[in-house]
């Protein structure tokens, strides 16, 4: 497990941007790429790649030693399960490319601007925000990912970073993760047994669920996943906020939302019907759309649950459908 950590803090660290001449920005996601389909009983570097895109989205539950075993081969069968892709455990086009290691040179992608750490989770593995389209434009936020059992979002967040056409005159902030410890071990709940999106400081915030997957933590705020994301939104005042997890397929009717229409529009985009979230024992208390949308002037935040498989093609459209009312604001 110590080790897994460590692989995992090494690949944060290989996501920072380097500048290049000219301010082109080329990303290495997660530096490496494989030109040919790879799969079970492979070996060395192409093998390690692959282990290496998996444990960067939080597919951990394998070592990254270079050997494409049993347990590599059920890793790829989940990643593309969840998202929608041929389950076979063969890591050929499709597949590489969702991990971003697809080509015999570093993949597409959005010009990054930035490349910021927000902030630290409990075990330490950096919150990363990337920024992209028109620095100092309309700000809208897109967070793929919050629960680390509900990992479809990361096939949105990849498409904005990756294949998105960014409209101009937006300043788009993207998030795969806020919350790395529960991606990395497939939980809900952070490395303490919060769930984060109870963890908001809100004004109805209580103490509750203790025991659950829905605690609320001993304090608003008391989680370092919760606190970086509530000091980066009050430091770049998102207009549009947009969370997605999994997996009731709806998209949730926020009315602490200054702009309803938006999430209607959203709504009629990606086919998803309007409907409350669920909150199950635990009110939903401490909720990061009502962060937003309660301490941002005009801000329009909300949930997004996709459905549990996410296709290329769901990921393209939900992408789009956020450009597409962030553009609207
Ligand atoms: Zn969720």
């Amino acid at each position: 497990m110590r080790r897994l950590v460590a692989v995992a803090v090494a690949l944060g660290l290989a996501f920072v941007v380097i500048p290049a001449a000219g301010g082109a920005v080329p990303v290495s996601y997660p530096g490496c790429t494989i030109p040919v389909a790879t799969k079970f009983r492979a070996s060395g570097s192409r093998a390690r790649c692959v282990q290496l895109a998996l444990a960067a989205r939080g597919y951990s539950n394998h070592r990254v030693d270079g050997l494409f075993g049993v347990r590599t081969h059920l890793t790829v069968r989940d990643f593309q399960r969840v998202n929608g892709l041929k389950v076979d455990g063969i890591v050929a086009e499709q597949t590489a490319s969702l991990l971003g290691i697809w080509g015999g040179s570093v993949p597409k992608s959005n010009p990054v601007h930035e490349s910021r750490v927000i902030g630290y989770s409990v075990r330490g593995r950096p919150i990363t925000a990337y920024r992209l389209g028109t620095p100092g434009g309309k700000v809208v936020l897109a967070v793929g990912n919050m629960h680390g059992d509900e990992p479809g979002g990361l096939a949105v967040s990849f498409y904005l970073r990756y294949q998105a056409v960014i409209p101009e005159g937006l300043d788009v902030w993207v998030l795969d993760t806020m919350n790395p410890d529960a991606l990395a071990s497939r939980s809900r709940v952070n490395a303490r047994n919060v769930d984060v999106n109870r963890n908001f400081s809100t004004k109805d915030w209580v103490r509750a669920g203790g025991g659950t997957k829905n605690y609320s933590g001993w304090g608003a705020g008391s989680e370092p996943e919760t606190r970086a994301m509530m000091a980066f939104i009050r430091a770049v005042q998102p207009k549009v906020a947009v969370w997605w997890h999994q997996p009731y397929g709806v998209i949730d009717l926020q009315d602490t939302a200054a702009n309803p229409e938006l999430i209607a529009d959203y709504a009629a985009l990606t086919g998803l019907p309007l409907s409350p979230v669920p909150c199950g024992k635990t009110p939903c208390i401490g909720n990061a759309s009502v962060y937003v949308n309660t301490r941002i002037a005009g801000a329009t935040s909300f949930i997004v649950e996709l459905p549990t498989r996410i296709s290329l093609d769901n990921a393209a459209t939900h992408a789009q459908a956020f450009l597409a009312i962030a553009q609207k604001a």
